[in-house]
């Protein structure tokens, strides 16, 4: 049979909705099978594969235990700690089991909130899968965030338990966690009534006495407990992982059981083109939506082995990550184009000291892949190189070029550009002004997707129904579609290429960051009187963030105050935040009814023409800039 154009596929998969993903549905276990395939009767809302009962641990581990128990499952490899270890389905199901044993003992219930705060370390990942086995809500922290962020989640979340360690390692260093958890507990309204703690024995620290629960001694107590998954309704919440926005407060992107087991399963097998048995490795974090989607779920959902790293991709050299793919025979590969470009830096030879006949494919995501980082490592891997767009709303690539579809034709990748529409996202580029659709080539528009979301999606905003809608839905003029807040343009093969965020969000190294919540953070330093933060190009991370601070005393201006402005945003965000320079001018760049040219100020930053200027107050403000940053 001659394949279909995967156009033609797109377009079934979106006329033909219901059938479509009801055929996806069976890639997953169902306790009860989905009586409505998709619910769309309250727009923008929608419930994929309603009145289904269904479990993510199952699906990731108990039905590969029973079939293989003693294939390998869970690798995990610290080149911080000089340790590895490897546990089959069997044991992870094991792993599992006792910690669910553990949360059931401490009365963590289905519904009830657990807010991991973890290094990359196995028992975060049994933590995960333990709460999604009971039907607990989990939300991950990622471990390097600062006290007062992780405050704020802890408030929205409100978690019964938090799980923690010792202190994550990064590089070398020992980054202790548990005093800042216990900062960021004295710091929230809610107050979690445990606090389960893995001890690396990396750092010290402090138990608080009738709070902390020791992981070693309850994991002892726990061994061989079973405790069977829990049936839940396919719409019921799964996780939370917060995210920025535009104002400081961040959003818990909240997602479902079935739509994004359903969806996860059919991402690892047609755009992944992963099979069962083979060894995943995702140098992500769990701490962001990929260590999730493909560390955690998508790997082991689809009977793959996952392959967890704790390492820079430069330590003990930079041939590390291609010592790990030879090792454990990886088959594919996803990284983020920060730590190509890290490696880009290093001599080509390291890409070739390994065996990497295993490697089929690298996937990169999280940020624009220029053309000469793709260019240097497809041909030092001399596999395909395959960039995805998407975000932590959706769960799972946006765009890509799925190569894996059986029937179809594949489409070949275009270098700048991450690819076409994948099935079951209907993707539209809007006209910003007038929100109508453009469809005629290299038109510059709002990235869009029509109601409603694929499985997987995001459900809501954790607890807030109408910031959803209102953020999300509700931004481009006379149209309810959910906005990515990326422009960008389609080339007349229907290639969409990404021009950066419509919104004050940035992304550093693959990170996203919300340029507000840098302002307010740096605005509660005692010397600041006025900030504006900005993304400007950066060879290496894509983009850094540049502070420009007016300070309330002009004389007070000197390295070392930059330092601590710093310092604070280190104590306050997390070092993830930290602008790469903060620059004191006297007058920020406004507009005469008094509002910041940011746009400006990122382009004189950048050594661009910052255009019309015709509503600056003071002239003299971004002059006072150029000269700054010539310094
Ligand atoms: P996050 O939710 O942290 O994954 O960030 C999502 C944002 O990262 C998107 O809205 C884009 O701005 C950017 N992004 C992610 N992947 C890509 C990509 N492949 N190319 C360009 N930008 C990307």
């Amino acid at each position: 049979m001659t394949p279909i154009a995967y156009a033609d596929f797109h377009a079934r998969s979106l006329a033909e909705r219901d059938s479509f993903w009801a055929e996806q549905a069976r890639r997953i276990d169902w306790q009860t099978p989905p009586q409505q395939i998709c619910d769309v009767s309250r727009p923008p809302f929608a419930r994929w594969f309603v009145g289904g009962t269904t479990n993510l641990c199952h699906n990731a581990v108990d039905r590969h235990a029973a079939a293989r128990p003693d294939e390998r499952a869970l690798l995990w490899v610290s080149t911080e700690v000089g340790q590895q270890r490897v546990y089959s389905f069997g044991q992870l199901q094991g792993e599992v089991e006792a910690f669910a044993a553990m949360l059931v003992e401490q009365d963590v219930g289905a519904g009830d909130r657990v807010l991991i705060y973890m290094p990359m370390i196995p028992e975060a990942a049994f933590a995960m899968l333990a709460c999604a086995r009971i039907g607990a809500i989990h939300s991950v922290v990622f471990g390097g965030f600062a006290s007062s962020s992780l405050a704020s989640r802890i408030d929205d979340a409100s978690p019964k338990l938090v799980v923690s360690a010792d202190a994550g390692s990064r590089a070398g260093k020992v980054l202790p966690y548990k005093p800042l958890l216990d900062e960021a507990i004295a710091l929230s309204t809610h107050k979690p009534s445990a606090v389960l703690m893995v001890d690396r024995g990396l750092a010290p620290f402090q138990r608080v006495p009738g709070r902390d629960l020791d992981y070693a001694e309850l994991r002892r107590r726990h061994d061989g407990a079973r405790v069977p998954c829990a049936w839940l309704e396919s719409n019921t919440p799964s996780y939370t992982l917060y995210t920025s926005g535009t104002t400081g407060k961040p959003k818990g992107v909240q997602r479902d059981v079935g739509g994004y087991a359903v969806a996860l399963a059919t991402s690892m097998d047609w755009i992944f083109g992963g099979k069962p048995g083979e060894t995943f490795f995702s140098t992500s974090d769990i701490g962001w939506v990929v260590g999730h989607s493909y560390i955690v779920y998508g790997p082991l959902i689809h009977g793959m082995a996952t392959l967890m790293y704790e390492g820079t991709p430069v330590n003990p050299d930079a041939s590390v990550l291609w010592s790990l793919v030879e090792k454990y025979r990886v088959t594919v590969m996803f990284s983020a184009p920060t730590a190509v470009r890290v490696l880009k830096k290093h001599d080509a030879a390291l890409l070739k000291q390994h065996d990497l006949s295993s490697l089929r494919a690298l996937f990169l995501a999280g940020e624009p892949l220029d053309e000469p980082t793709a260019r240097w490592i497809a041909e030092g891997l001399s596999v395909p190189v395959i960039d995805n767009y998407w975000q932590t709303e959706t769960g799972w690539p946006l765009l890509t070029v799925a190569h894996h579809i059986p029937g179809v034709q594949a489409v070949p990748t275009r270098l700048g550009s991450p690819g076409v529409p994948m099935y079951g996202y209907d993707v539209q580029l809007l006209d910003e002004q007038t929100g109508a659709v453009l469809t005629a080539p290299d038109q510059k528009g709002v990235l869009a997707i029509a109601h409603p979301l694929p499985p997987g999606a995001l459900q809501t905003v954790w607890g807030d129904d109408a910031r959803f809608a209102n953020t999300y839905w509700h931004s481009v003029p006379g149209r309810e579609v959910y906005s990515t807040f990326d422009w960008a343009t389609r080339d007349a093969d229907g290639y969409t290429f990404i021009l950066g965020r419509t919104d004050d969000v940035i992304n550093v190294a693959g990170h996203r960051l919300g340029t507000r919540e840098i302002e307010e953070c740096i605005s509660g330093h005692a010397a600041i009187a006025e900030v504006a933060v900005v993304g400007v190009a950066d060879a290496l991370k894509g983009q850094v963030a540049i502070a420009f601070a007016v300070l309330r005393d002009p004389a007070l201006a000197s390295p070392a105050l930059e330092g601590a402005v710093m310092k604070h945003v280190d104590a306050q965000l997390g070092a993830v935040a930290r602008p790469a320079r903060v620059l004191f001018v006297t007058v920020l760049p406004k507009t005469r009814s008094g509002k910041l040219l940011r746009r400006a100020l990122q382009a004189v930053a950048e050594g661009r023409d910052p255009g019309d200027l015709t509503t600056l107050d003071d002239p003299g403000a971004l002059a006072q800039v150029k000269t700054l940053l010539q310094k």
